[in-house]
């Protein structure tokens, strides 16, 4: 545990927290850090929030050399600002930049750059009960290639935004479409990194799904359809009396932070069997409860999937009990409602 500070005597910024969005509205500062041709990072320092130049030629640009993270910091029924689990993001960053030949970033420099954009922009942290505020970490190929090859150096960004919930309508059933089209990651391929050419890659099934009334897109595993994958940018679980089961990692599956939170807070704290192994798609159209996990999405009920000409119905408003339950303890840790058993959350501030 870091000692929390207090913060900055500034007032909440004149926003409309009742009716934030998931959608960027830029804050004072950001994060920034680039290293040398020697691949060696600099310190790090806070800017003023701003648009960025590069050379058309950089990495990114051309070849899609990116990774990138998502987290939230809470504003907690205890009046301080806390991070949840902010090393597992680091970690995973090193993961991602490892896989895309990008030099990574040191944990404790990751944190220490979250923790600043926090403490600097923390008059744009929602207040207790009206939302989050959303941190984003991006490294990428910033130097000029023209070859098919690592950029000569790189940068690494963390900007944030005051956000509300990821789909309109708050909790909410959603409606998924079983893809047979399109699979989101390949056997081998990048799909356990969050690679910024994954989402590029899931936005042609996600704007069909859309047009045809759906709100995400189930994934089949590309090395047998008859299993499932992900929702979208969120993990899934299948919830059948006291089992819940998650399909395992190995290749082609984001581990997510909230996937591995929720498995944790069933297994120990609601005395549920949890599995985490090959799922059918069978099996998820017989459970109970069909839900999905993510930092933007937190814990989001499955109400309907439709696969092919078959539509399953979960729930149409009643949401499922253990949907509801982990959602509860999940955002109830976050929010310092419910003890936290875990060790998980990181203060940053006291207001
Ligand atoms: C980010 C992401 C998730 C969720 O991960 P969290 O750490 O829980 O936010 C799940 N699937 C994909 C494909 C993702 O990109």
């Amino acid at each position: 545990m870091t000692t929390t500070e207090v913060a900055v005597d500034r007032p909440l910024q004149d926003l409309d927290w009742d009716n934030l969005t998931f959608s960027v509205t830029p804050t004072r500062s950001m994060w920034l850090m680039e290293c040398d041709k020697e691949l060696v990072w600099n310190e790090g320092k806070l800017e003023p929030f701003r648009n960025l130049q590069m050379s058309p030629a950089a990495g990114v640009l051309n070849y899609g050399q990116g990774a990138f993270e998502g987290m939230k910091a809470y504003h907690t029924e205890k009046n301080r600002i806390v991070l949840f689990r902010p090393e597992e993001n680091a970690r995973r960053l090193v993961d991602s930049a490892t896989r895309l030949c990008m030099p990574p970033i040191p944990e404790e420099k990751f944190i220490e750059g979250v923790e600043a954009v926090v403490r600097d922009n923390a008059d744009f942290v929602p207040p207790f009960g009206r939302g989050s505020f959303y941190i984003r970490p991006i490294l990428w190929g910033s130097g000029p290639v023209l070859g098919v090859k690592p950029a000569p150096w790189f940068s690494f960004l963390i900007y944030a935004s005051p956000v509300g919930l990821y789909f309109k309508g708050g909790l909410r059933c959603l409606n998924l479409k079983v893809s047979h089209d399109f699979h989101r990651a390949a056997p081998h391929g990048t799909g356990n990194a969050k690679a910024i050419g994954n989402y590029a890659a899931s936005l042609y099934p996600l704007m069909q799904a859309k047009e045809e009334g759906f709100d995400e897109v189930i994934y089949l595993k590309a090395a047998n359809e008859e299993l499932v994958e992900e929702v979208g940018a969120a993990n899934i679980f299948a919830v059948k009396g006291n089992k819940m089961v998650t399909p395992r990692l190995g290749g082609s599956i984001l581990p997510g932070v909230t996937r591995d939170s929720v498995l944790t807070i069933a297994a120990e704290l609601m005395d549920m069997e949890t599995e985490e192994r090959d799922v059918t798609l069978e099996e998820v159209l017989d459970a109970d409860e069909v839900f999905c996990t993510g930092t933007a999405a937190v814990v989001m009920p499955i109400g309907k999937i439709t696969d092919k000409e078959n539509t399953k119905v979960y729930c149409e408003e009643q949401i499922g009990p253990v949907t509801r339950k982990l959602y509860d303890m999940l955002t109830g840790i976050q929010k310092e409602k419910v003890e936290d058993r875990f060790d998980w959350l990181r203060p940053v501030l006291e207001i």
